[in-house]
């Protein structure tokens, strides 16, 4: 019997329009199940303990092609490092400076600037950098 992620993950797939191949099965399920913002090198490493058929390069390949079709978001950290998120609704980002733990931030999104006028908006993102709770204690402590 298959788990029901396994079941969202191909449902969305289809959706879409997209083949159903295991590699982006794999992946997509992957990044349903870890909302901690992952690279291609974290996917890698994870799926390969369990799959070491997996390949660096189809890890790129999938994410790729998965935010092209909307089911992930690619998120650029301030070190310019790619992460992948599979929650697609409009939310911001904290990045942590010491650990580079990255936090969801809820945020509505009828963002409406007022000198804008005449351009056409793509796309919206909220970064926000600072230290997690965590890291702030430890800096607290350390000072
Ligand atoms: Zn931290
Ligand atoms: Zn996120």
């Amino acid at each position: 019997m298959k788990s029901s992620i396994e079941n969202i993950a191909q449902d969305r797939l289809r959706e879409v329009g997209i083949r159903v191949t295991v590699p982006r099965l794999r992946i997509y399920e992957y990044l349903l199940t870890h909302r901690t913002h992952p690279t291609c090198d974290d996917i890698y490493t994870d799926i390969k303990t369990v799959d070491g058929s997996i390949s660096l390069a189809s890890v790129y390949n999938v994410t790729e092609k998965l935010a092209e079709v909307g089911l992930l978001r690619l998120i650029v950290s301030p070190d310019g490092q790619k992460h992948y998120d599979s929650i697609v609704d409009f939310h911001g980002h904290f990045f942590c400076k010491s650990c580079g733990k990255i936090l969801d931030v809820n945020c509505n999104n009828n963002f409406a600037p007022d000198n804008l006028e005449g351009c056409r908006i793509d796309s919206v993102s909220l970064i926000i950098t600072g230290l997690c709770s965590d890291c702030k204690e430890a800096d607290e402590l350390n000072s």
